[in-house]
């Protein structure tokens, strides 16, 4: 069993499903949305941040670093020597695997807080469900035996039996639809949608509970076509929805990319004011879905 990397474990979380929840964060995702605020969340492999503005200028990354990569990002291996000798904490490691027992006792810790609140543990990342199936079905039993609902954060995007096999341990599925045009989503997303699509309804089918979770950026996919376009394809394809969000496009994540060594490709993307949003909600009234929130 591979160990997925973790990047945060979020705890007192009031945004991921009912309750007080821990939301671990996995990294590595199929999907490359540029809108992405998690960018460290996007690759498989570890990497490394740098923060400019704490760095010292002492050079000691560069001495530990045998492959060059300070000065050519690109063979970087992610091995986390040069933040091992960071005294400043300008190169901060990201993806730390997590054995299963030690990952259960930790999100263990806030069993009062579930128990109270009716909340739980999130999978999220990145794409969970797109981490060692063995791992996640043996984390995901354990969590259940000790008495703690698991919900699933999903882009959608993975085999079908991964789902499947993840089902009796999910509580809810939270599941992000982001554009109902395949070609738009292959253009915003890098991949197309019909996998997504498919495994929405499949799920919907065997009777699991979902939550519909739609992240709106204006520039990509808040124009009333798209909007029109997912409440007409939910009501049609997924009556059987718990609940639909709009999560408006925010930007707090665009610093990060300069510190991986990428470029945001974001300037243009904009939060729909509130006048548009409430129109959203009408679109989805119109198209027969009530009771969209707005937020998570
Ligand atoms: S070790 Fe840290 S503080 Fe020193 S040069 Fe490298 S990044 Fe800057
Ligand atoms: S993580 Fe740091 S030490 Fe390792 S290859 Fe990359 S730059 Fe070099």
């Amino acid at each position: 069993m591979d160990s997925p990397l973790i990047i945060n474990i979020q705890r007192y979380s009031i945004h991921d499903g009912d309750g007080i929840r821990s939301t671990v964060f996995f990294k590595g995702c199929p999907l490359s949305c540029r809108w992405c605020h998690n960018p460290e969340s996007q690759r498989f492999s570890p990497e490394v941040l740098f923060h400019a503005e704490r760095c010292t200028g002492c050079g000691a990354c560069t001495n530990a670093c045998t492959h060059g990569a300070l000065e050519n990002r690109l063979s970087c291996t992610g091995c986390g020597a040069c933040a091992d000798v960071c005294l400043s904490g300008a190169r901060e490691r990201v993806g730390e695997p997590m054995s299963v027992p030690a990952l259960c006792a930790l999100l263990a810790r806030d069993l009062p807080f579930y128990e109270e609140s009716g909340g739980g543990v999130t999978l999220s990342g990145g794409e969970a469900a797109a981490q060692d199936m063995n791992y996640l079905e043996a984390l995901c039993r354990h969590l259940v035996r000790a008495g703690i609902r698991v919900n699933l954060d999903t882009c959608g995007y993975v085999e079908p039996q991964r789902l499947l096999t993840l089902l009796p341990y999910t509580d809810v599925f939270l599941f992000d639809v982001k554009l109902i045009d395949s070609a738009r989503h292959r253009e915003w997303t890098g991949v197309g949608n019909e996998r997504i699509l498919e495994n929405l309804i499949l799920l919907t089918s065997r009777g699991a509970k979902i939550d519909v979770r739609i992240p709106v950026i204006g520039g990509a996919n808040a124009d009333e076509e798209n909007i029109r376009q997912t409440a007409a394809f939910l009501r049609r394809e997924v009556p059987g929805i718990r609940r639909v969000y709009l999560l408006p496009y925010h930007a707090a994540g665009s610093g990060k990319y300069a510190q991986l060594g990428r470029r945001y490709e974001g300037e243009a993307f904009f939060r729909p004011d509130n006048a548009a949003l409430e129109a959203m909600r009408v679109v989805f009234a119109e198209e027969g879905i009530s009771g969209v929130r707005i937020g998570a």
